[in-house]
C-alpha cells in the first residue's frame, strides 16, 4: 500500500467551471514567448488558485492489445505499417486485466486506462471491454479507455459499462495533423470527442510535443485544446518517444525548457484541468520533472510501462514525489 497521507478533497471539486474563454492561437503564441520563469510562476499561481499544489492524481496504463494496428501514425510503434520490432499480442484475458488494475490501485493508482491498438472498436471489441470496465470499475477504479474511432452508440455502450473517462488526443496542431496522422483527420478525432462528451462521459485529450513542430504549431496544439467546449478533464501532454522504425525516429531534439513551457501554457489555458505529465517522462531528469510539476502539471501515468514504451519503475515514482512533498488525489471523479 502507498506510504502517502490521504487527502480530503480535491480543490478543484469546490468551484464551478467557468464559461470557457476561446483561445486565437496568436495569444496562445505570446504566453509561449513570456520569460520562461514569468511563465512558470504564472502557471504556478493558476495552478495553485484551482488545485492543492502537493496534490498528483495517478492513473496507471496497460496496453490490453498491442500492436498490428492498421493506422499510420508516425509516431507510434504500434502501427503494422512500421518495422519496430514490436512484439503483437492480442487481447489479455480479462483476469490478467483485473490482476494488474490490482496491483495498480495497492500502488496507490486513482484510474485505470486501458489502451487498445485499433483505428477504432468492433460492437463485439465492445461487448468485451465492457465486461472488462464493469470487473475494473468493480474493484473501485476510475476506469479510462483509449480505443480509437467511435461508431454511433458505442460511447454509450462504454458509458454503461462504468467507463469514467475516454481518451482521444488531438496528438499535434490542426493545420499539420496530416503530417503525421496519414490514415485518419483531425475532424474525424472531434467527431469521436463530440460522441463522447455526448453520452456523458469526461474526456481525456491532450498531444505529443517534439514532432519536429514549430513552437507557432505547439501553440496551434494548445489552442485547439482550450478551446474544446467544455474543456478536457484531463490534458495529457507527451514528449515523442522516438521508437526505431518509426518515421519520426529522427525527430529534432526538444530543449527541456521548450517542454516545460508547453505545460505551463497548457496549465494556464486550461485551468481547472488535470495537466498529465506522460509519455517521454522516462527520459526526463528529476528537476525536470520538478520544472513540470512546478508548472501546473498535477497527473503523472504510474507504472512501468507505457504502452508500449518504458515509464519510470513505481519505485522511483513514489521516491521522487517523497522528495517534493507531493502525495496522490485519492479520487477525481467528482471533478
Ligand atoms: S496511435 Fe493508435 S491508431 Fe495510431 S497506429 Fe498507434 S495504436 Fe494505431
Amino acid at each position: 500500500m502507498t506510504t502517502f497521507p490521504l487527502h480530503l478533497k480535491a480543490k478543484n471539486e469546490l468551484t464551478p467551471h467557468p464559461m470557457a474563454q476561446y483561445w486565437r492561437k496568436c495569444q496562445v503564441e505570446e504566453l509561449f514567448a513570456l520569460p520562461f520563469l514569468d511563465l512558470v510562476f504564472k502557471a504556478a499561481e493558476i495552478h495553485r488558485q484551482h488545485f492543492h499544489s502537493q496534490e498528483i492524481q495517478l492513473s496507471t496504463l496497460l496496453s490490453i492489445k498491442t500492436g498490428g494496428c492498421a493506422e499510420e501514425c508516425e509516431y507510434c510503434p504500434q502501427s503494422a505499417r512500421y518495422d519496430t520490432g514490436l512484439e503483437r499480442q492480442e487481447m489479455l484475458k480479462v483476469e490478467e486485466i483485473l490482476e494488474k488494475a490490482k496491483i495498480a490501485k495497492a500502488r496507490g493508482a486513482s484510474r485505470f486506462c486501458m489502451g487498445a491498438a485499433w483505428r477504432g472498436p468492433k460492437p463485439k471489441d465492445i461487448e468485451t471491454v465492457s465486461e472488462i470496465i464493469r470487473q475494473v470499475k468493480a474493484l473501485g477504479l476510475e476506469t479510462c479507455g483509449t480505443f480509437g474511432l467511435l461508431e454511433t452508440g458505442m460511447a454509450e455502450d462504454l458509458k454503461n459499462a462504468g467507463l469514467d473517462y475516454y481518451n482521444h488526443n488531438l496528438d499535434t496542431d490542426p493545420a499539420r495533423y496530416h503530417k503525421v496522422v496519414h490514415t485518419r483527420s483531425h475532424d474525424d478525432r472531434l467527431d469521436t470527442l463530440g460522441k463522447v462528451r455526448q453520452a456523458g462521459l469526461k474526456v481525456c485529450c491532450g498531444g505529443i510535443i517534439g514532432m519536429n513542430e514549430t513552437r507557432p504549431e505547439r501553440a496551434g496544439l494548445i489552442a485547439s485544446l482550450a478551446n474544446l467546449d467544455p474543456q478536457p478533464e484531463s490534458v495529457p501532454i507527451n514528449q515523442l518517444v522516438k521508437v526505431e522504425g518509426t518515421p519520426l525516429a529522427d525527430a529534432e531534439e526538444l530543449d527541456w525548457t521548450e517542454f516545460v513551457r508547453t505545460i505551463a501554457v497548457a496549465r494556464i489555458t486550461m485551468p481547472q484541468s488535470y495537466v498529465r505529465l506522460s509519455a517521454g517522462r522516462s527520459a526526463m531528469p528529476e528537476a525536470m520533472q520538478a520544472f513540470c510539476f512546478m508548472a501546473g502539471a498535477n497527473s503523472i501515468f504510474y507504472g512501468d510501462k507505457l504502452l508500449t514504451t518504458e515509464n519510470p519503475e513505481a519505485d522511483f515514482d513514489r521516491l521522487l514525489m517523497a522528495k517534493l512533498d507531493l502525495y496522490p488525489l485519492q479520487n477525481s471523479s467528482t471533478t
